[in-house]
Formats: C-alpha cells, sequence, structure tokens
C-alpha cells in the first residue's frame, strides 16, 4: 500500500505507480468509465431550461432506482454491509438540496443536464470534502459517483457491465458492488484507500490500485492492461509472461480461496511440528472478515496512517475511535496489533506537508498527538489481544519515550503489548537493545530491504529480501527476540512471497501477518513445509555451520 516510482520494465511495458488497494493481480481489457466528462456543451436557451430541469430530474430518479436495485441484489446474496454503503447512495441521488441545486444549474446558469448533474454532485462532494470529520469526507467521492451515474442516464451513455478491467477518475462504491461479477480489477486515477470503493473492491476480492494519477485516463477502452494490487501498479502493453502470470494468479486465488475457507480450523502447523501464527495486515472490517474466513488468528498489522493519509490536522480521540473501533471489535481475544502512525515519505498528509520526518520520529515530536492515539488505540480495542507496533524505530530510546507515553495514558487499565518494527538497518543492528525494551518484535521487509540494499522493492521482479545482507539482519533480530523472550513476526510482503517465506520460517519467525486476501494460502503453505528443511536452506544462504543453526531455535 504505497507509492512506488515511475518507470519500464522490460520491452514495452509502461508501469504506472499508484496505491495498492486491494491484492491481488489480474489482466483485461480496460472498460474507461469516466473519461469522457461531457455530452453536449453550450447554453440551453432559457425557453428550454424547464424542460432540460426536468431531464435532469427524471435522471436523478433513474439514478436512486438503479442504486436501489444493487442495493436489493446485495442483500440477496447476504452483503448486508455492502448494501448499507450502496444504500446511502440512493438517499444521495434523492437528497433535495442536490436535487435544487441542479435545477439552478439548468434553469439560471443554462447547464446542459449531464454537465449540471456532475457539477452540483461536485460541489456537494467539495462541501463534503471541507468536513473535518474523516470518515465524512470519504463520502465526497460517493457523492460524485453518483452525479456521473445520473448523468450518464441524461446523456444516455449509461453502459451495461463488460467484462474487463475498469479504469476511472474515481468510482462509488455502488459502482464497485454493480461491476464486480464483470469487472477482473480496478484502476482509478484519484481514489482513497479508506474510500467505500476501496472497501467493497477488498471484501469482494477485486485487485484495485488507486491514486495512479490523470496519466492513467490515457489508456483506450479495450487497451490490455495488468493490475497489480500487491505492488500497487499498473501496466501498460504488459509482456505475454506478465500477462500470464496474472491469468495464474486470478485462477489460483479462487481455488485457494476455497481450500482455505475450508480448512480455516486447522492449525498451521510444518509437517515437523513447528506452528506459525498466521495474522492479516488488515485497517477495515471488510479486510478482518475476509482473513477471520481464511482462518487468521488476528490482526498483525492495523496501519493506522492509511485510514487518515487525507487528515488536515491530527486526528483527535473519538475521530480514532470511530475509525477503529468497527474494525477492532469485531476480534473478541485474538491479537489486534495496531500500528501508530507511519506518516511521512510517501504516506504524508497534507498538516504535514513539509516534514522530512519519519514514523516515530515525527509522533516523538507531537506528545499530545502521541498520547491520543495510544489513549484511542486503547479504547477501541479494550477487548482485543491488544498489542501496539512503533513504526520506523531506529534506535531504543525511542520505544522507552512510547512506553512513558504509554503508561500516562493507562489510567489503572492492562497495559498492551509494545512492540517495536525492525524495518530499517539501524534498528535491526540495534535489535538486541530494542528488543530489551520491547514485548515483542515485527520485521518490516518492504522498508528493511529497499533501505538495506537501496532497491526500488515494488519494481523488482525478484525477491531481494532473500539478499544475504537483508537475511543477516532478519536473522539478527530473531536471535535478539530469542534472547530476549519475545516472539518475532514478519508483516512486509516477504511473509507471504513464497520463496522468501519458508526462510523466515527457517530463521525462528513466529508470526507471519499477510494481506487478507493471502491468510489461507499462507496457511497451507506453512502445512507443506518441514521445518528442518527451512532451517538448513536458511543456514546454506546464511552461510553458517548446521551446528550454529541447532542453536538457533
Ligand atoms: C514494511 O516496511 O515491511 C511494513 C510492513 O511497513 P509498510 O509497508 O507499511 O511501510
Ligand atoms: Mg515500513
Amino acid at each position: 500500500m504505497r507509492r512506488v516510482r515511475k518507470g519500464r520494465l522490460a520491452g514495452h511495458e509502461s508501469v504506472m505507480p499508484g496505491v495498492s488497494a486491494a491484492p491481488g493481480v489480474a489482466a483485461g481489457v480496460a472498460v474507461v468509465l469516466d473519461r469522457a466528462t461531457g455530452g453536449r456543451s453550450g447554453v440551453v436557451p432559457r425557453a428550454k431550461r424547464a424542460a432540460e430541469a426536468e431531464r435532469a430530474g427524471e435522471a436523478l430518479r433513474l439514478a436512486a432506482a438503479e442504486l436501489e436495485k444493487i442495493t436489493a441484489d446485495l442483500r440477496r446474496d447476504g452483503r448486508r454491509e455492502e448494501a448499507d454503503i450502496v444504500e446511502t447512495g440512493v438517499l444521495m441521488a434523492m437528497d433535495p438540496i442536490l436535487t435544487a441545486r441542479v435545477e439552478s444549474l439548468v434553469v439560471e446558469s443554462g447547464l446542459p443536464a449531464d454537465y449540471a448533474l456532475r457539477a452540483g454532485a461536485d460541489q456537494t462532494a467539495a462541501e463534503l470534502a471541507e468536513v473535518a470529520d474523516a470518515t465524512l469526507a470519504q463520502r465526497a467521492d460517493d457523492v460524485r459517483s453518483v452525479g456521473r451515474r445520473a448523468a450518464a442516464h441524461a446523456q444516455g451513455t449509461a453502459r451495461e457491465a463488460t467484462e474487463g478491467v475498469l479504469v476511472a477518475t474515481s468510482l462509488g462504491p455502488a459502482d464497485v458492488a454493480e461491476w464486480a461479477p464483470k469487472a477482473k480489477g480496478i484502476a482509478l486515477a484519484a481514489g482513497g484507500i479508506t474510500a467505500h470503493a476501496a472497501i467493497v473492491a477488498r471484501s469482494l476480492g477485486l485487485p484495485m490500485v488507486i491514486g495512479v494519477g490523470p496519466d492513467l485516463l490515457q489508456i483506450a477502452d479495450g487497451e490490455e492492461v495488468v493490475v497489480d494490487g500487491d505492488r500497487g501498479v499498473v501496466v501498460r502493453r504488459p509482456d505475454p509472461e506478465r500477462i500470464a502470470l496474472a491469468r495464474n494468479d486470478a485462477g489460483r486465488r479462487r481455488a485457494a480461496r476455497e481450500i482455505a475457507i475450508a480448512r480455516r480450523l486447522e492449525p498451521a502447523q510444518t509437517k515437523d511440528g513447528r506452528t506459525i501464527r498466521v495474522l492479516a495486515n488488515a485497517s477495515t472490517h471488510a479486510e478482518l472478515r475476509e482473513a477471520a474466513q481464511q482462518g487468521a488468528e488476528g490482526i498483525g498489522l492495523l496501519r493506522s496512517e492509511l485510514l487518515f493519509l487525507e487528515a488536515a490536522a491530527w486526528p483527535g480521540f473519538d475521530e480514532q475511535v470511530g475509525v477503529l473501533r468497527p474494525v477492532l471489535s469485531h476480534l473478541g481475544g485474538r491479537a489486534a496489533t495496531v500500528r501508530l502512525f507511519d506518516f511521512g515519505g510517501d504516506k504524508t498528509p497534507p498538516f504535514l506537508r513539509d516534514t522530512t520526518a519519519r514514523g516515530v520520529e515525527i509522533l516523538l515530536d507531537a506528545p499530545g498527538a502521541l498520547r491520543s492515539q495510544l489513549a484511542a488505540i486503547m479504547a477501541a480495542g479494550a477487548d482485543a489481544e491488544l498489542r501496539i507496533l512503533v513504526p520506523m524505530v531506529t534506535g531504543a530510546g525511542q520505544l522507552q519515550a512510547v512506553r512513558r507515553a504509554l503508561d500516562a495514558v493507562l489510567d489503572g487499565r492492562r497495559r498492551p503489548q509494545l512492540g517495536a518494527m525492525i524495518e530499517t538497518p539501524e534498528a535491526a543492528l540495534d535489535a538486541n537493545a530494542i528488543a530489551k525494551h520491547a514485548d515483542f518484535l515485527s520485521i518490516g521487509t518492504n522498508d528493511l530491504t529497499q533501505l538495506v540494499l537501496g532497491l526500488d522493492r515494488e519494481q523488482s521482479k525478484t525477491a531481494p529480501v532473500t539478499d544475504v545482507r537483508v537475511l543477516r539482519l532478519i536473522d539478527a533480530t530473531a536471535r535478539a527476540a530469542r534472547s530476549a523472550g519475545i516472539l518475532v513476526d514478519v508483516c512486509g510482503e516477504a511473509a507471504s512471497d513464497p520463496k522468501a517465506m519458508p526462510i523466515l520460517v527457517g530463521l525462528g519467525i513466529d508470526e507471519l501477518s499477510v494481506a487478507a486476501a493471502r491468510v489461507g494460502q499462507v496457511r497451507q503453505w506453512v502445512r507443506e513445509l518441514d521445518f528442518a528443511d527451512c532451517r538448513r536452506r536458511s543456514d546454506e544462504l546464511l552461510g553458517q555451520s548446521g551446528h550454529a543453526s541447532r542453536q538457533r531455535v
């Protein structure tokens, strides 16, 4: 879930970087939904404005009726949550303020119906986006999509769902639900990670990449593209190998999901008896639900910053509880690992625009915001096995400082576990000291690999985490955790990489935290492993003797 640098791979492929919003890889022909923004242009003559306004009103009614049908279909399929989301679109389409606004744009300004519908919805959306409440602001996209839907009716360009990869500026949840049976994946020029469209895509298992930028709309309707929701890229002119990989991925995902659900109650244990706890990287309830269906034993990484990427100021206590509680309240006594805001770099909200710092460094500079986040996590996750994770740690002192802040907000409640992300070379080299102050360690192989090797992790076709320079740091971290008697997990993408995962297991990793849709697959892979083989393989890679390895775990 991050931005990557723009670039080209082999041949004529063109890789367009964006942000991963739903995992999986899909290939298909592009179905461009909203490039044509205008129908008729010019000013409507006064004499025709009343009829034009009536057409606009009728288009809104048609949009509302369509959304009602999509809602009913979702309810019939038992998708109550998605149905509730889409149903708000019906209310938006029938909103008297929107209707009056559109009518005035036609009657007073002479805009054609389709322009007025889009403009009216944009005005309402702009007002919503101004609201400080992040959840409400996210609804802005939903209103725009209602406007586009109605405009398509006014223009006579409403199109039947056809099979392919949806390409659009942004989409509403109803668009995603409506097209889901035919869509193979989704690529958006704009869009937010917590926008409802992304939530629905994740829960329906559709690969999705957002935030690609306006260049995305240069893609022609019918052009073959690949949406890689694992790496957060859209690929134009994909080479045959990539298309084949994407097709395999889709088939594999379907089959693996069915097996995973059937075997969700079986432990993730290697053939020779080592149990690995498989957790999910999940930030929304939809992801958690999918992960739980596939047998996840809790959340290993909730990237809290992704929920507030558009924030205009440090999110307040109530706002954070409001976003976290719907996710954490479903965990019962299972693990809920909430990472403190990892702002900075490619995850910088508008209010931190000028920062050059990253993760915990930023939080320690804002002690009030840190305390407020700690208190919100404690309030929202009171019923779970709560674990708080500190991002981008570079030294033990930072963890001690966060622990002091945590102690200050405990207020007599049970203290959650406090863990350190080991994702910088400094942290890995200082892992022994950090482990002494931590209740668990979590290795972020994404940043670690990138920082150690100076590679762009997202563009690389190999699994550079198995480079011995990275493996030595992972090994040192795992050893530090064992000496301190604490658990160590891996929550970077390597945890679900079929080549890297067995080596991580061989290094003695206790827990793997992976994308929700990958949980079942990873649990199955664990069952097919032989721990002794994994250790031999990791030893080989580290260039160590068998004797040293026997002492490791
Ligand atoms: C990582 O760096 O491996 C990690 C899990 O954090 P993120 O991908 O959010 O940077
Ligand atoms: Mg990271």
